[in-house]
């Protein structure tokens, strides 16, 4: 008798996003399994296409016609029946595909399971490449990131270049069209992490804020043991002021898990910018766990991942994606710093991985730790509400306590005479602190401090052609003469570069220049007041590459610099106790965006910056630059105030709807043509409104007045949208469903975006 499978199709669209039925030939029956990665004849023409077998069937009626399995393409299943069961959930929860959400549970290099090469790049001549270069032939960001590193290592595996420059596929694709550079394929072996030997660390003896947190934690490991419910996760909030001892509580609790036989993810939120949180783990747990993040090398991924579906490693620690980790017998699922918007997926699907990981808790009856100095304003309603129980840690580990905070009025600085970017208080603090021997950190708010091009004779702003944004400027020290220096400005929606014009384009006026200050503008001002004190720089543009982060922070950490500069994310999880003095300018920038986050969005930065202040026996000083400095986040924060913050804040969200009183879904129509996008969001309204009138469980739903998007061209595309408001993500989801599935948006994109932390 014949057996069947269902099978998803690795590459459907919503339209073919269902199972279908194939038989399994005899002689692939042993391999066949849920999970396994088959070859199918599919469609009229038979076409060869991959797909994931969802389950085994029995044979149904009309068998005779059924097509059969070509080929088993793993040796062994892909996908843990959960994983499958997850995926189900995912579709229904952010409207993507079922093959799109098994997508982010399998690491791309499955595919090239065949002949196990891969294909690379190179550059088709590196000289003429590089004298192209200093010509300014390229005016892209991505294409000049991607020749810059083929120059530093002469060929590289297309997926790797891809996520090291951070561009897409169609950047290789034109700068092999224009004959720079060309493709080929390349067996490859698999590697492994180099796996540094870290110095093992015995626990630390808890203290007793720490000990009943972990009692607690055990306790309820252990009652899963015996049978909890799986419909009751237990999900705590460790709610600790930074330096008080969480990550201990992560790693007691962690291993507990692994001595009864279950396994662990701790996720944190982006590898890069956390290498401390790793070493720490390793240093506990050796090199028996799997480190999954977004800058590892197809190949380097795909090792890990086969070692966690192999059960070699119980305990897997990484960025979003690590969520999806094939772990079997889950029972504690981790989520360092749960605030962070990185846990938020950006392209589709939009999921978000702290929901993910509540998902992947209860069907494993695992216990869900969610560790926070400053929890997001969803977090901590579960908390008071009783949907989670909350653990805290009041104190700091070390002695000298929270840092001390003070806001600094910058209108009256500049009252007073002091045009400097630095107020006096801070420049005093400064001083002090490299005096001693101590270190600093300036930490600026991108946004507020773009360095955008004005003319100020007319008034002009030099915008991106492609993208309607103003561009920044960027200085660059050419590689072959390191005191020549050039101005150039980059977009950083789109990575168009342009020289920086000498004349206003409009106008013609010569009084044109720079606006606003970027963290160069911050580091050439440090160094004129402050020389010879040593300054080093981490953002976005010194830190292309896998390793720049780690090496710019393990610089810091050896004091080969007394001050780091940076944006947002110096602010993060570093613990240098050397650091006294934390500087942030421009604290109020971060307010008066269009974006229901933007005040917890102040607060938490103020206070994780001040957070990395005095992390050692030395106390802190922490000095928060403002303009607006009577605002309530500046103020609960410089007041480290989290309780006084969070009933400001929830009486405003309560009143507004919003998350996590309500939800809020941002559809965004995207066209070459404006037209045509605008044209899209008005049909989706009208959708929205037609079904809406259909049924009565949907009276609660708002539906806006679709309009062009905040930022309504980004790389020649047009951007319109609209927004939707409902009492709670599932009922919207089930809303929109029909939309998706049936209304015809021609060639316009849409994306579905629930709760954003972009409102752009
Ligand atoms: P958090 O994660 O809450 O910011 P950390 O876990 O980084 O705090 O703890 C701060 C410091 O205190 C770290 O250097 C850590 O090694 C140390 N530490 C944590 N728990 C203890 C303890 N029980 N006894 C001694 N030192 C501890
Ligand atoms: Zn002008
Ligand atoms: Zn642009």
């Amino acid at each position: 008798m014949d057996r069947f499978c269902q099978v998803i199709l690795s590459e459907a669209t919503r339209a073919f996003d269902r199972p279908f039925t194939y038989r399994i030939p005899e002689a692939l029956r042993r391999q066949t399994d849920i999970g396994s990665l088959v070859e199918v004849p599919f469609g009229s023409g038979n076409r060869l296409a991959q797909a994931y077998v969802v389950a085994v069937v029995e044979p149904e009626e009309t068998t005779f016609d059924v097509k059969p399995v070509q080929r088993v393409l793993s040796a062994r299943p892909v996908l843990l029946p959960d994983q499958i069961l997850l995926a189900e959930k995912m579709r229904f929860r952010w409207l993507c595909s079922t093959a799109d959400a098994l997508r982010c549970m399998v690491p791309s290099a499955v595919s090239a399971v065949g002949d196990r090469s891969l294909r690379f790049a190179a550059l088709v001549d590196p000289e003429e490449a590089s004298s192209r270069l200093l010509d300014g032939e390229i005016n892209r960001l991505g294409q000049y990131r991607v020749i810059e590193l083929l120059l530093e290592c002469s060929q590289a595996p297309v997926q790797e270049i891809m996520s090291a420059c951070q561009v897409s596929r169609s950047v290789l694709s034109t700068l092999a069209k224009n004959g720079w550079i060309h493709f080929f394929r390349q067996v490859v072996a698999r590697d492994n992490l180099s796996d540094e030997p870290v110095e093992h660390q015995d626990a630390f003896n808890p203290n007793l804020d720490q000990a009943a947190a972990i009692h607690q934690i055990i306790q309820t490991l252990d009652a899963d043991e015996s049978g909890r419910s799986p419909d009751s996760p237990a999900e705590y909030l460790l709610h600790g002021v930074t330096g008080s001892g969480k990550t201990e509580v992560y790693l007691q609790t962690a291993q507990a898990a692994i001595d009864r036989g279950r396994g662990v993810i701790i996720l944190v939120p982006e590898i890069a910018l956390t290498p401390q949180m790793i070493q720490r783990i390793q240093s506990r747990f050796g090199s028996s766990i799997a480190v999954l993040h977004s800058r590892l090398t197809p190949s380097q991924r795909y090792e890990q991942w086969q070692r966690i579906l192999r059960e070699d490693v119980r305990l897997v620690v990484g960025a979003r994606s690590a969520v999806f980790a094939p772990l079997r017998r889950i029972g504690l699922i981790i989520v360092d710093e749960e605030q962070e918007s990185s846990y938020k997926s950006e392209t589709h699907p939009r999921y978000h991985a702290r929901e993910v990981a509540r998902m992947r808790a209860k069907a494993h009856g695992a216990v869900l730790l969610m560790g926070s100095a400053t929890p997001s304003i969803e977090t901590y309603v579960r908390s008071e509400q009783g949907t989670s129980k909350r653990l805290t840690l009041p104190d700091r580990i070390s002695p000298s306590g929270l840092a001390h905070t003070q806001i600094v009025d910058m209108r009256q600085e500049l009252a007073d005479g002091n045009r400097s970017i630095f107020s006096r208080k801070l420049q005093e603090e400064l001083r002090t602190a490299f005096s001693r021997g101590q270190q600093a950190m300036i930490l600026i708010n991108r946004r507020g401090f773009s360095g955008f091009v004005l003319c100020r004779n007319c008034g002009e702003i030099i915008r991106c052609p492609s993208c309607s944004v103003s561009m920044t400027v960027h200085t660059q020290a050419s590689p072959d003469r390191p005191d020549a220096r050039s101005n150039r400005l980059i977009c950083h929606y789109c990575g168009r570069i342009k020289p920086l014009p000498e004349h206003c384009p409009v106008c013609g006026s010569q009084h044109i220049g720079r606006f606003g200050a970027g963290t160069q503008q911050v580091e050439a001002a440090f160094n004129q007041l402050f020389a010879p004190a040593r300054a080093i720089r981490m953002d976005q543009d010194t830190t292309v590459g896998r390793l720049a982060h780690a090496r710019i922070l393990s610089q810091f950490e050896r004091h080969e610099a007394d001050v780091l500069i940076g944006t947002q994310m110096i602010a993060k999880g570093h613990d240098f106790p050397n650091v006294t003095v934390v500087g942030i300018l421009s604290a109020d920038l971060m307010l008066g965006l269009s974006d229901f986050r933007a005040s917890e969005r102040a607060f938490q930065l103020i206070t994780q910056a001040a957070g990395r202040s005095g992390r050692g026996e030395k106390a802190g000083e922490v000095i928060i630059q403002a303009y607006n400095i009577d605002d309530y986040a500046i103020r609960f924060a410089a007041a480290q105030d989290f309780q006084g913050f969070f009933r400001q804040e929830i009486g405003y969200r309560q009143r507004m709807q919003y998350p996590p009183f309500g939800t809020i879904c941002v559809i965004t129509f995207t066209s070459m043509s404006d037209q045509m996008a605008r044209e899209s969001s008005l049909k989706g309204a009208s959708a929205c409104r037609a079904r809406k009138e259909d049924s009565d469980s949907y009276s609660e739903i708002d539906i806006m007045e679709p309009g062009p998007a905040p930022i309504r061209r980004i790389r020649n595309r047009y951007r319109h949208r609209l927004v939707l408001k409902g009492p709670d993500p599932e009922l919207l989801a089930a809303f929109l469903v029909p939309i998706v599935d049936r209304v015809d948006f021609g060639k316009t994109s849409v994306a579905i975006d629930f709760d954003p932390y972009q409102m752009l």
